[in-house]
């Protein structure tokens, strides 16, 4: 049968009927050890008691009112991001690429309450990621996203991948803010080492320009700190939220200091759905889980386990195997064969992975996988080396 959703993308001939802890239950019955978590998304796994039950009673009292009425959830879930980070204020969205949109909108506010109305530029990476509305693709540079929708938008200058020199040499009187992920997501768990994150912190104050962090994907945990910039021991001014935020509802924020804040007075943003009681209540069930006791270090010792796991069978498998990447259980395996290939031979594994940029397949599995999941994950990615290894050998008979 055709599909009436606009083919913007390649699916998988796959469907889901439900979901239990790290595991996906296909629609034909068949379970898939889930490491994609809905791209870094499910952050307790699907069905986790305490979100359906936060959720489903805030279900039964109010959905909706507008942000013209308080949001004791949202005032709730605000406060308790803003004392776990260095935040003074929140503002609730309701996707990653609106948080950014708002990050840049107030940063560029700032400097026009500042008196520097010229300091609109922003300094991005390349490889970045952060959205696909016009400013975040702008941002993002990558040309097959911004290709055929009309001129870019004004005010971003992109510098390669971790350079100092050329981040240096792109500040002009016009910068008014950089904005980077510490670990490139959707460009291939690549990350910025944590010297050139204290090197631009410093680069920032010494310019007065705004740092902006796009922690959508590194957030809420999933490095096995709350937040990636901790890695680092600097702060942002501006950082934007939202894949795992809302443990599978959609939610995102953006998170700033008061001074960064400054220019955001009433009528200067909205949102019709941004902070609503349904998805903040998700967001503060959320974030019971991660701030429970022990909850981060167990991130930190599953990414270290899986990490152990995934050098050994690099070890084992030099030809089809170049790198692995990333932070807790954010892990990427550079592939040395394409990785479409390699995450299908995964999928036929029943394992999930979700490929990225760079010929990256990544693991994102939910942060509350346990040991058992971990080993079974590598060992299905044992199966999945040598089933690709197979087909590579099979290929070459072919092409002899
Ligand atoms: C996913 C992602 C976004 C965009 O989030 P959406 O919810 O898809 O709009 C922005 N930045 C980063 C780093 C991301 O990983």
């Amino acid at each position: 049968m055709s599909s009436s959703l606009l083919p913007t993308y390649a699916r998988a001939k796959l469907a889901f009927e439900r979901g239990e802890g790290a595991w996906l239950i296909s629609t034909a019955g068949e379970r898939f050890l889930d490491f994609g978590a809905g791209i870094a998304v499910s952050s307790l796994g699907h069905n986790h008691p305490h979100l359906v039950k936060a959720l489903t009673a805030q279900a039964r009292k109010l959905w909706h009112v507008s942000n013209l009425f308080e949001i004791p959830q949202a005032e709730l879930l605000g406060r308790r991001l803003a004392e776990a980070s260095f935040a003074d204020f929140v503002f609730f969205t309701n996707s990653g690429t609106e948080a950014i949109e708002g990050a840049i909108k107030t940063a560029r506010k700032y400097h026009f309450v500042s008196g520097h109305p010229e300091k609109f530029r922003i300094v991005t990476m390349q490889g970045a990621f952060h959205g696909r509305t016009l400013a975040a693709v702008t941002a993002g540079g990558n040309p097959k996203y911004l290709e055929g929708f009309g001129p870019k938008l004004e005010g971003f200058d992109q510098v390669p991948f971790a350079d100092l020199a050329a981040l240096r040499a792109a500040i002009g009187p016009q910068t008014g803010a950089i904005l980077i992920e510490a670990i490139q997501g959707e460009g291939g768990i690549r990350a910025i080492p944590l010297a050139h994150l204290k090197a631009i912190r410093q680069l920032c104050d010494e310019h007065g320009l705004l740092l902006i962090l796009d922690e959508v994907q590194t957030g809420m945990g999933r490095t096995g700190k709350l937040f990636a910039y901790e890695h680092a021991g600097i702060t942002p001014d501006i950082m934007a939220l939202a894949k795992g935020l809302g443990g599978g509802f959609p939610l995102g924020a953006f998170l700033v200091t008061a001074e960064a804040g400054k220019g955001m007075s009433v009528g200067t943003h909205g949102t019709t759905f941004g902070g609503n009681p349904l998805a903040t209540s998700a967001g503060n069930a959320v974030l019971d889980v991660i701030l429970g006791d022990g909850f981060l270090g167990h991130v930190a010792a599953m990414g270290k386990r899986l990490k152990q796991g995934l050098i050994e069978l690099k070890d084992r498998n030099p030809g089809l195997i170049a790198e692995i990447r990333g932070e807790g259980l954010l892990l990427g395996i550079a592939a040395r064969v394409p990785v479409q290939d390699f995450v299908a031979a995964a999928l036929a594994e029943k394992l999930v992975l979700i490929p990225a940029a760079d010929n990256v397949a990544r693991l994102l599995p939910p942060l509350i996988v346990g040991e058992a999941e971990v080993d079974e994950a590598l060992r299905r990615l044992e199966a999945t080396a040598a089933r690709v290894a197979g087909k590579a050998l099979s290929h070459e008979r072919v092409a002899e």
